[in-house]
């Protein structure tokens, strides 16, 4: 075993000097065979969609539409409630028929606007732009409402208009969470597109370098990209390994810039946005198009058509398991990826532009199962494992003896939540959910 891990590490360390990665991480099984053939298709929206007005990070947007009110694809219904905040738009046309408070897939509870789906989708767009100059791009995607669309979901005018000034702009399209493929079909079917929308966002933040970042496991979209790269937009194909894609992991892979603890991307003159950000920013500005509509993947086994979808924002997850035939082997259900999404309680949430997939797992996919957590052996596999070079059972024993000075010390604020550690984890304690903790408590005791 001593062999084993050793080796291992040698392996890593070779990865490591020989490509573009960075240290430590995991290898889980990918599973995007079942969805990655699979091209893009309508998902049919249902006669009632629930549109949450919080689908981002910051402050939620304010509803301007009240119960009667006719709205069309393309109308305003929420208005972002402050600069960190987002515009929300109906995504069909009818009639609104109610605005109540329900629970999102994170679990929060925030107004929808519930609309009344005429089947006509009847569109009012912004009007195109044409050779837009930074402001104007700015502010096309502020008033679009585009946010983060990897699954942060953080308002990307906030992030085109960094404090410092950066040279930089990192696209992430690693894609590194096993069974997700949209963004794998969004670089094959969308490929023009998303070079027009980089340089859409290169412009905004007067950058004349930008990197694609995609994992080595997706040779026909590497091609793809690398057709229609330049000079000014290079392709860089990394190592498959999760979190190849986390923004400061991908920094590093990338240009070898460490972003210490508690400082912004920006400050070592990077910016980093998913790809399906840079296609939404296309339809912004060449279309006038608002987000209101996603790539969306449904996989695992317990579902009988999986598939890759453009979806509306407001589905309920009850339609998209009817559709994509949940069957009652489903053990667990999990919004976005497995390692760092969200698994759900019941199919009440509706879906918005940070639902990345959507994932009907039977309990042989399941990780966990219903083995029982134990003791920690102290291992160390956890900490061996952690892209942030943490030490992750020490922060658990620190919130445990709710320590909090102590979890700061061991840096528990850098955690990523990655779920690496607990991945990796014999005695398969929640350790995620202990940083989490931790956080919560340096900040309440405010250490
Ligand atoms: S401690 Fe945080 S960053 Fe490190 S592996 Fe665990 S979840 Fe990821
Ligand atoms: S991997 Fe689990 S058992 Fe091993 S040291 Fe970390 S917490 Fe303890």
């Amino acid at each position: 075993m001593h062999v084993c891990v050793n080796i291992l590490d040698i392996k890593r360390y070779w990865e490591f000097l020989l490509k573009f990665t960075f240290r430590r991480g995991i290898h889980p099984a990918g599973n995007k065979n079942i969805t990655q053939a699979l091209p893009l298709t309508d998902f049919p929206t249902p006669s009632v969609v629930s549109i949450p007005l919080s689908q981002h990070i910051g402050a939620p947007a304010v509803s301007v539409v009240a119960v009667g009110d006719a709205v069309k694809v393309g109308t305003l219904i929420g208005k972002a409630g402050g600069f960190v905040s987002a515009n929300v738009y109906s995504s069909v046309s009818g009639k609104v028929t109610d605005i109540v408070t329900t629970r999102t897939a994170i679990g929060a509870r925030v107004p929808h606007v519930v609309i009344e789906n005429d089947g006509l989708y009847e569109e009012s767009f912004l009007p195109p732009l044409v050779s837009p100059d930074a402001s104007a791009i700015k502010a096309r995607v502020a008033d679009a409402g585009i946010v983060g669309m990897g699954g942060a979901t953080f308002p990307t005018h906030v992030k085109l208009s960094p404090k410092t000034p950066v040279d930089v702009l990192i696209i992430n399209a690693a894609e590194c969470e096993p069974y997700i493929t949209c963004d794998y079909r969004l670089c094959l079917e969308k490929t023009a597109e998303i070079f027009k929308g980089v340089e859409y966002m290169m412009t905004a933040l007067g950058v004349s370098e930008a990197y694609i970042g995609i994992e080595d496991n997706k040779p026909e979209a590497i091609k793809a990209l690398s057709d229609l790269a330049d000079e000014r937009i290079k392709v860089v194909p990394l190592v498959t390994k999760y979190p190849q894609g986390a923004e400061k992991q991908l920094i590093y892979s990338i240009t070898g810039r460490v972003v210490p603890e508690g400082v912004l991307p920006s400050d070592v003159g990077a910016v980093v946005d998913n790809v399906h950000t840079a296609f939404a920013i296309y339809e912004a500005v060449e279309l006038g198009k608002p987000s209101f509509m996603r790539a969306m993947t449904v996989s695992g086994k317990a579902c009988t058509r999986p598939g890759n979808y453009w979806v509306r924002n407001g589905v309920g997850y009850k339609d998209v398991a009817d559709y994509c035939g949940e069957t009652q082997e489903a053990k667990k259900v999990i919004s976005g990826g497995p390692m760092m999404g969200f698994a759900q309680t019941d199919l009440a949430p509706s879906t918005g532009k940070g639902t990345s997939s959507l994932l009907f797992l039977t309990e042989e996919e399941v990780a966990s199962g219903d083995k029982p957590i134990s003791a920690c052996i102290n291992c160390a596999s956890c900490a061996s494992h952690c892209p942030m070079r943490l030490m992750p059972m020490f922060i658990e024993r620190a919130v445990d003896a709710e320590d909090a000075a102590l979890a700061k010390k061991y840096h528990a604020l850098s955690c990523l939540e990655c779920g690496c550690c607990a991945y990796v984890c014999p005695a398969r304690r929640p350790l995620v959910t202990a940083m989490r903790r931790a956080k919560k408590l340096i900040k309440e005791k405010g250490v």
